[in-house]
């Protein structure tokens, strides 16, 4: 008998961690009058690729004070743990993200997790900021996100794959349609959304929640 494949799609930003990078980017890392690029994003004057590469270009501080306010985010500390239930109990993980990995690596890397991750590319350079790039070489280029989630989802369920999905932004709401709601997590914006349509969805308060649910829901 072959097993199902179970594949976790997981946002990272405000989801894997407590805290957005670009959000605690815009407290403390941006100088003084930088335009307010997230609220052009919503308002539909720019995308959110768009609004996050400006703001990752706009950091003036050094690597190392940058590397701070990535450790600030705050990575589920029972990540790597529940990881390692969620694949014993056949559950593979996969990170969509549309913000940059280059923090994603490092917090997964330093919290000795190795997972496949579908982010945009970055690289921090003195004087420019965080550099962040459209994954052109991905399979699932989006023009407006850089990662587009939502095919990310769309291919594993077409692979005959069980999916579900985790997220609590915008960018989420997509991706977390194409998957039944016992298998929908969410948690700010994204819940918002949800609750607006009327969609079923699982609150959870940290990652590792969602391991422990998916586990006990068993086959
Ligand atoms: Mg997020």
């Amino acid at each position: 008998m072959v097993l199902q494949r179970r594949v976790l799609v997981s946002d990272f930003d405000g989801t894997m961690t407590r805290h957005d990078f670009y959000k605690l980017v815009t407290e403390s890392l941006l100088p003084p009058g930088t335009p307010d690029y997230w609220a052009e994003y919503r308002a539909g004057t720019v995308t959110h690729f768009e609004a996050l590469r400006r703001y990752f270009a706009c950091i003036r501080a050094s690597e190392a004070e940058v590397l701070v306010v990535v450790e600030r985010m705050e990575l589920d500390q029972r990540l790597p743990g529940a990881v390692a239930e969620l694949r014993g109990a056949g559950w593979d993980v996969v990170v969509t993200s549309a913000g940059c990995d280059w923090y994603i690596r490092r917090l997964l890397g330093a919290a000795g997790v190795e997972l496949e991750v579908h982010s945009n590319p970055g690289r921090f350079e003195a004087g420019k900021g965080l550099l962040m790039e459209m994954p052109t070489g991905s399979p699932f280029l989006s023009t407006t996100l850089g990662v587009n989630k939502t095919e990310v989802v769309r291919k594993l369920i077409a692979e005959g794959v069980e999916v579900a999905f985790a997220g609590d932004g915008f960018p989420d709401a997509d991706p977390a349609r194409l998957v039944p709601g016992e298998l929908r997590f969410a948690r700010g914006d994204l819940a918002d959304v949800l609750k607006q349509e009327g969609l079923e969805f699982q609150p959870f308060a940290a990652w590792s929640d969602i391991a422990r649910a998916l586990i006990q829901r068993g086959s």
